[in-house]
């Protein structure tokens, strides 16, 4: 109990800075690890469909990578965000490692001409020194509430474990644009929020 209170007013004292689930009846559905070459064209199809805004956590590298993907997402009206530029662990860079990390950041920032101001941390894994930078460097830190375990479960047990019974209003819901899986299950699973009167923002 008096655990749960600490934890809960840590949360409340760090919100400006770090969110674990949204505000307002909306949910928020984030992508991670993109963008991918073909699922995330596919994602934006589906989106496009159900008229649903997503935030996209994306790797620095992937980026680069695939630069006309990045375009696409952003035309298309979602939010891109951070999500590390190699994706490595903060636990385990070291200072001059992550400082890479948010120069890369400011260069894509430039290249895209959009602003990188919510940040994932791969993983999940945050420390001290990385937090207080992060903060520094004007980053919101995006966490989620709710893990869709599309690298580990099959499309049917997604679908049963995130149906709009299950879910409740703020929720942050994480997938990934790398499982073929979960392109395949999002059409289904966002007209079951639809037919729940479950609407899906980007305001966190
Ligand atoms: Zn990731």
């Amino acid at each position: 109990m008096v655990k749960t209170i600490i934890k809960n007013l840590a949360y409340f004292i760090l919100s400006p800075f770090m969110v674990r689930r949204g505000r307002g009846d909306n949910i928020c559905i984030t992508f991670d690890d993109g963008p991918h070459p073909d699922n995330t064209a596919r994602i934006l199809e589906i989106l496009a469909k159900h008229h649903t805004r997503v935030i996209f956590f994306m790797t620095g590298m992937e980026m680069e990578k695939y630069p006309h993907v990045v375009r696409n997402v952003i035309a298309a009206g979602h939010k891109v965000a951070y999500h590390g530029y190699t994706h490595q662990s903060m636990r385990k860079q070291t200072h001059a490692e992550f400082r890479h990390e948010m120069h890369k950041r400011r260069e894509l920032e430039h290249q895209f001409n959009i602003c990188l101001n919510l940040y994932r941390p791969p993983f999940g894994d945050l420390n001290l020194s990385g937090f207080i930078a992060l903060v520094s460097n004007r980053c919101k830190i995006v966490m989620w509430s709710l893990d869709s375990r599309d690298s580990y479960d099959t499309e049917q047990q997604i679908l049963k474990s995130l149906a709009a019974n299950k879910i409740r209003r703020g929720e942050i819901l994480l997938f990934h644009d790398d499982y073929t899986k979960t392109t395949n299950l999002l059409d289904c699973l966002l007209t079951d929020y639809k037919n729940a009167g479950i609407k899906c923002g980007v305001n966190l």
